[in-house]
């Protein structure tokens, strides 16, 4: 054991709500240190290379307004996106169609005559008048038409947002989602990776003085009366340092954070209650390179005519950096059945395959190969609270809070939700009280 370092508050873990936090927290004037077990930052909004294409570990979409935006302004760090135009379309019946013309009248009405009572729904919504918690996104379009295309536009919005499909969704969440929150309809791509993001956040917590170690494992955090007191870190050269900490903020996940703590430290009430209500979801994420663009826009595509394959991203039209020359790279996703719990991997990646080399036709040019397939779900899931089951982002120890997106507010999505986490939890350690 080598020596033992004092800090204000310790962050385990740097993902996104990890190093939004320690930013907030060190420009507090907090003594922070930032503890990543991998030897970069990001976790699921990262990045790494293969063959000189720029492989995101998840996030793609980096959403501009809101907390993210403001969270950059606030450090005075520059928020280097490029924004596609258009930012989202929808691959309908074979035709590429761009809601920006008008909206969700417009979208349902290249599908059916008959989406009057969805689009009376989404007005309703609009209004405040949410359905009850327990009615799911299917049963909600269910009850107003059984076109089978609109059941999977919207079966596929929710898993390319949400990561599950549309019967593993309250309606309520989907609905406060596009209703209330950004709904991904201002985003851009980063030309250096999305980890570029998460560095320029982890930087600043360098230059306030603070400290940032990668490649260091928590393997403890440690307890006593009722409070947090620090944490035991295996550091990359394989020495193993103590760290007492007046507070500790934690990116693993509610149900990880059990088993660096312990269960004694935290109550059988707390920890009975977090693992029964923790319900993590799974998606596939597949990275490809071609000669030829395989999509015909340069941001996002939702499909509608598949069960798994739910959207695709065009990374080089906005940001050829991300590739070699000549080359292109295209990001799609995939949601298994069911999301949410056990499902058949292999079956479930062979499936989104299949489904891609269908919809996507420069799949079967020889030249295009696929670069990295890898299904999210266990330690490195899509989401760590699927949408609707967002758990507390405080334990019983009261200095011991959450961030990430296992705490995200009720219907957010995305790295912004996790910027928002680390806002709300930055704000409560450093007395802030809103205005
Ligand atoms: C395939 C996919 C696509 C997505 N697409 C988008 C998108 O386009 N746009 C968007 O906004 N969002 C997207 N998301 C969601 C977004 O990526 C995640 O919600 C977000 O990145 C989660 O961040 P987090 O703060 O919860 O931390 P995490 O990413 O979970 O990071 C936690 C970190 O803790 C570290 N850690 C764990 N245990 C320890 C330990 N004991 N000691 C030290 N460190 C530890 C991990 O290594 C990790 O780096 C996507 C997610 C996936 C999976």
């Amino acid at each position: 054991m080598s020596a033992v370092e004092q800090v204000d508050v310790l962050v385990v873990g740097a993902g996104m709500g990890g190093v939004c936090v320690a930013a907030r927290l060190a420009q507090g004037g907090q003594k922070v240190l930032l503890v990543e077990r991998e030897d970069r930052v990001g976790g699921r909004a990262s990045s790494f290379d293969i063959d000189g294409f720029t492989i995101n570990t998840g996030a793609i979409a980096i959403e501009n307004g809101g907390v993210m935006e403001q969270t950059f302004a606030d450090l005075g760090a520059t928020l280097d996106l490029r924004y596609p135009d258009p930012a989202n379309v929808f691959r309908i019946k074979g035709r590429t169609v761009n809601p920006a013309k008008g909206g969700w009248s417009f979208l349902l009405d290249q599908i059916t005559k008959k989406g009057a009572k969805v689009l009376a729904g989404l007005g309703s919504a609009r209004k405040g008048e949410l359905p009850e918690e327990q009615v799911t996104l299917a049963d909600w379009i269910g009850g107003a038409t059984s076109n089978e295309t609109v059941h999977r536009l919207f079966r596929n919005l929710s898993a390319a947002i949400f990561a599950v499909n549309s019967d593993e969704i309250p309606a309520k969440a989907f609905l406060t989602y596009f209703t209330q929150k950004g709904a991904f309809r201002n985003f851009g791509f980063h030309p250096g990776g999305t980890v570029a993001v998460c560095e320029a956040i982890a930087e600043f917590v360098v230059q306030e003085g603070s400290q940032v170690w990668t490649g260091a494992t928590v393997t403890a955090i440690s307890a006593e009366r009722g409070r947090a007191t620090g944490a035991t870190i295996r550091r990359a050269d394989g020495t193993t340092v103590e760290v007492r900490a007046g507070a500790v903020v934690s990116n693993v996940g509610p149900v990880a954070t059990i088993d660096l703590v312990g269960e004694e430290a935290l109550g059988e009430g707390y920890v009975t209650a977090t693992r029964a209500a923790s319900r993590p979801s799974a998606n596939i994420i597949i990275h490809v390179a071609s000669r030829e663009p395989l999509l015909d826009t340069p941001g996002l595509i939702v499909f509608s005519g598949t069960e798994r394959l739910c959207n695709a991203g065009n990374m080089t039209a906005t940001c050829p950096e991300l590739a070699p020359e000549g080359w292109h790279l295209t990001v799609v996703y995939a949601v298994p059945r069911p999301a949410i719990g056990e499902f058949d991997v292999d079956g479930e990646l062979e499936r989104s395959l299949q489904e891609l080399r269908d919809e996507l036709p420069g799949m079967a040019h020889p030249e295009t190969r696929i670069l990295d397939a890898r299904v999210m779900h266990g330690d490195w899931p899509a989401q760590r609270a699927a949408s609707g089951y967002e758990l507390p982002r405080s334990t019983p120890l009261d200095n011991l809070l959450h961030v990430g997106d296992g705490v995200r507010d009720y219907g957010d999505g995305g790295t912004q939700s996790c910027a928002v986490t680390a806002k709300h939890v930055a704000d409560e350690l450093l007395g802030v009280t809103a205005p």
